[in-house]
C-alpha cells in the first residue's frame, strides 16, 4: 500500500559533483512511502494524481525533513544534562562517571535505555551513534532496547582500564571478551551496527588499544568511535601517558583505529600533522558546539578541517551537550562560527546538511538515508510547533524556505516534534 505524507517538504538533496549543496523545498509537496521506502517526492497535486488510491496523512502547514542524525550522543549521561561549573575532567570524575556507574543494575539501565532512545526518536533524531555504557549488562539491555525503539542505532561498549572509578574499569581480556560477545549478538540485528568504543586515550592503557584494533580488524563493517583533542588539561595527559607518541592521534593510530567509519569527538586543538594525516586516514569528526561552549573546551576550527577535507557533522554529544535537539545544536555551531575570525558562512542548508546528509555519509549509510531522495528509507520528521508559540509567529512572517528553516534552528525544540518515523514506521508521535 502507498502512504502519502503531505507537508512542506525541504531536505538538502544528494548533490552531484560540483553542484553544491543546496535547499529542496516543496512548499505543498509530499513524499510516497511504500514497503518503507520513499517512492517519490513531488507537489502534493502530482502526487495525489499518480497515487489516487494512496492513503494520505495531511500534514498540511507543518515542515518534513529528513529524520536527523546524531553522531556522538552518550546513553549513560541523559541524567547529567546541565551539570555546570566545571571543566571536561572535573566534570567526568565528580558528576559523568558517577553517574554512569549507577547503570550497573537492570532495574536502573532498562529504564534508562528506554528514556535515552524515546528522547532521540522525540526530538525527531532517527539515526545515532551511540557511546554505550562501560557495563557489559547495561549496555546489552541498551541494545535490546534499541532493537525495539525502531530506531537505527550505532553503539558499542565504551572501554578503559584506568582514570575510572571501580564499576567501569574492566581489563584488557575482559573487555575483549565482553565486546566480542555483544559484536556477535548484536552486529547486524535489525539494522544494528556495533561501534568499537574506547572512551578516549587518557582512560585506556596500550593493551585496551590494542584489544579495539582486533576488534576492528576481526569484524567486518564495524564502526569506531572515541573522543580526541577536546581540552588543553586533557591533551597534556595524554602527552604524558603516552610518552612515544608524538600527539594524540598517534595514540589511536599506532594501533590501527582509523579509516572510514571510524568517528572522533571533539578534535578541538589539532596540530597540523594531525590534521595532515587525519585527513589521510579517512577519518571523520564529530562536531558538538554546545558542549564545546559548555565545559568551556574551546572552539572548532571548522575552516581548517574544510581545508584539510576532515569530514565533520555537527553532533549532540549528550551530556556535555545540552540537549538532544541537533536544531539547538546547529544554532550552536553557528554561533560558534560567528565568534571565530575564520568562521566558516553557515547558512540553513549547510546547517541541515551538517545533521543529514553530511552525518550519513559519515556513517556509511548515505545510500539508504540523509535526504528524501526516491529510493531512500522513509526516515523522517515532522516539525509542527505548537500554535501560539513563538516559532509558529516566526514560520507564519518567513517568505523563503531559508527563513523558515533559519527560524526552526533557533527556536524549534522536543515540543515542535510531531511525528518521527523511521524505514515508514512511527517511532514517536505527540501526545495530542
Ligand atoms: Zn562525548
Amino acid at each position: 500500500m502507498t502512504e502519502l505524507y503531505r507537508a512542506h517538504i525541504i531536505d538538502v538533496p544528494a548533490d552531484p559533483p560540483g553542484s553544491g549543496a543546496g535547499l529542496r523545498s516543496l512548499e505543498d509537496g509530499a513524499i510516497a512511502v511504500e514497503d518503507g521506502v520513499i517512492r517519490a517526492c513531488d507537489d502534493y497535486a502530482a502526487l495525489m494524481q499518480r497515487y489516487p488510491q494512496a492513503q494520505l496523512h495531511d500534514w498540511h502547514g507543518s515542515i518534513l525533513l529528513p529524520g536527523l542524525i546524531d553522531i556522538h550522543v552518550h546513553f549513560p549521561q541523559l541524567p547529567i544534562i546541565g551539570s555546570m561549573g566545571m571543566p571536561l575532567l572535573t566534570w567526568l570524575s565528580e558528576r559523568t562517571l558517577p553517574a554512569e556507574a549507577a547503570l550497573n543494575s537492570e532495574q536502573n539501565a532498562r529504564p534508562a535505555a528506554r528514556r535515552f532512545l524515546r528522547s532521540l526518536a522525540a526530538n525527531g533524531t532517527t539515526t545515532a551513534l551511540v557511546f554505550g555504557s562501560h557495563i557489559a549488562a547495561a549496555q546489552r539491555t541498551f541494545f535490546e532496547e534499541a532493537a525495539a525503539s525502531g530506531l537505527r542505532i550505532c553503539s558499542g561498549l565504551s572501554l578503559g582500564d584506568r582514570e575510572l572509578p571501580p564499576p567501569l574499569l574492566h581489563n584488557a581480556d575482559q573487555c575483549y571478551r565482553s565486546s566480542r560477545a555483544l559484536i556477535d549478538r548484536w552486529h547486524h540485528f535489525n539494522g544494528m551496527r556495533y561501534a568499537v568504543t574506547p572512551r578516549f586515550s587518557v582512560s585506556c592503557s596500550e593493551a585496551i588499544l590494542e584489544v579495539c584494533g582486533s576488534l576492528m580488524r576481526e569484524t567486518e563493517g564495524v564502526l569506531f568511535q572515541t573522543h580526541i583533542n577536546e581540552n588543553h588539561d586533557e591533551v597534556a595527559l595524554v602527552k604524558r601517558q603516552f610518552p612515544w607518541a608524538e600527539d594524540y592521534f598517534a595514540t589511536y593510530e599506532r594501533y590501527g583505529l582509523t579509516g572510514p567509519g571510524c568517528v572522533y569527538a571533539h578534535n578541538l586543538h589539532p596540530t597540523e600533522s594531525e590534521c595532515r594525516r587525519m585527513a589521510a586516514a579517512a577519518v571523520s569528526i564529530a562536531h558538538c558546539p554546545s558542549s564545546n561552549a559548555f565545559l568551556g573546551s574551546g572552539s572548532f576550527a571548522m575552516q581548517r578541517h574544510l581545508d584539510y577535507q576532515i569530514p565533520f557533522a555537527v553532533a549532540s554529544d549528550v551530556g556535555g551537550g545540552t540537549g538532544f535537539s541537533l536544531f539547538k545544536e546547529g544554532l550552536a555551531a553557528y554561533e560558534m562560527q560567528r565568534q571565530r575570525d575564520d568562521g566558516v558562512a553557515l547558512d540553513p542548508a549547510a546547517l541541515l546538511h551538517l545533521i543529514t546528509g553530511a552525518a550519513a555519509a559519515i556513517l556509511g549509510i548515505d545510500d539508504q538515508v540523509g535526504s528524501l531522495d526516491p529510493g531512500k528509507q522513509a526516515d523522517f520528521v515532522i516539525v509542527n510547533p505548537p500554535a501560539d508559540g513563538t516559532l509558529a509567529a516566526v514560520i507564519e512572517a518567513a517568505s523563503t524556505p531559508a527563513q523558515k528553516l533559519g527560524a526552526l534552528f533557533t527556536l524549534a525544540r522536543e515540543e515542535c516534534t510531531a511525528l518521527t518515523c523511521v524505514g515508514g514506521r512511527e517511532v514517536y508521535r505527540r501526545a495530542t
